[in-house]
């Protein structure tokens, strides 16, 4: 068995484990696998234990993979900063993108998603932790983006995406992760019909879990340290 492959398998039994014990199904929360700043080979690798859909967060080096990897059937997630001068690559290489937090980026996507491609699965991001520097939009502007992203004709609203700030405290994360389950509980009640949050990374994915985490986005428990300190 090679690294890859035991450690997919060790992640998939935490989250398993996470879910049943927080009284939820065992196959309730899916394993996202980021593979920023690993070359295609990796990708394959965890592909060969049974991987299917994986994570990038730089357009440049996603799309590179993804083309290296059409002989495979994978599922891409973006799940970076998207700038409006990236948004083509992205509406026509992903099938998911999780970081939406403005209308501009959002009507781009829908604008150059190809016709015969399935709609763009999308995510909006929330800044949880109320950190300036963060990415994402403000718990009490989600429901107005979302209605109006909920309109776009190529894109499909899923639901919503957070990255809290990394902390020991696994209370301030607890609630962080509950922010966004009530956001998106608040959406349902609107009427609309979402169903995904994407919430949890390798050192808080069980705790997000328990938060009802429907997607949990692990790099470095799958696929090792990552060498360049600080990316993201
Ligand atoms: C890098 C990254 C992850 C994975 O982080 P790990 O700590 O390596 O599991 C998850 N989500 C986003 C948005 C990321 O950029």
């Amino acid at each position: 068995m090679t690294t890859i492959s035991a450690n997919l398998q060790a992640v998939k039994s935490r989250i398993r484990a996470a879910a049943q014990s927080a009284g939820r199904d065992a196959g309730a929360a899916r394993l996202l696998a980021v593979s920023k700043s690993w070359p295609a080979a990796s990708v394959r690798s965890a592909f060969a234990a049974g991987q299917r859909a994986f994570g990038e967060n730089y357009v440049q080096e996603g799309v590179a993979k993804i083309l290296a990897l059409d002989d495979l059937d994978l599922e891409w997630h973006f799940i970076g900063p998207l700038q409006s001068n990236k948004t083509r690559e992205v509406a026509e290489h992903f099938d998911w993108v999780h970081g939406i937090d403005r209308m501009k980026i959002a009507e781009r996507l829908s604008a150059q998603r190809p016709a015969g491609a399935p709609p763009l699965q999308v995510c909006l991001q929330v800044n949880v932790s109320g950190e300036a520097s963060k990415g994402g939009v403000k718990p009490d502007e989600v429901a107005e983006l979302a209605r109006a992203v909920a309109k776009l004709p190529r894109l499909r609203l899923r639901g919503l995406m957070a990255i809290p700030e990394p902390s020991d405290d696994v209370n301030l994360l607890r609630g962080r992760f509950a922010l966004l389950r009530e956001l998106l509980a608040r959406l349902n009640a609107e009427g609309m019909q979402v169903d995904v949050l994407s919430m949890g990374m390798s050192d808080d994915f069980e705790v997000a879990i328990a938060e009802g985490a429907t997607i949990v986005r692990v790099g470095t428990a799958i696929f090792g340290l990552r060498e360049k300190k600080g990316i993201r």
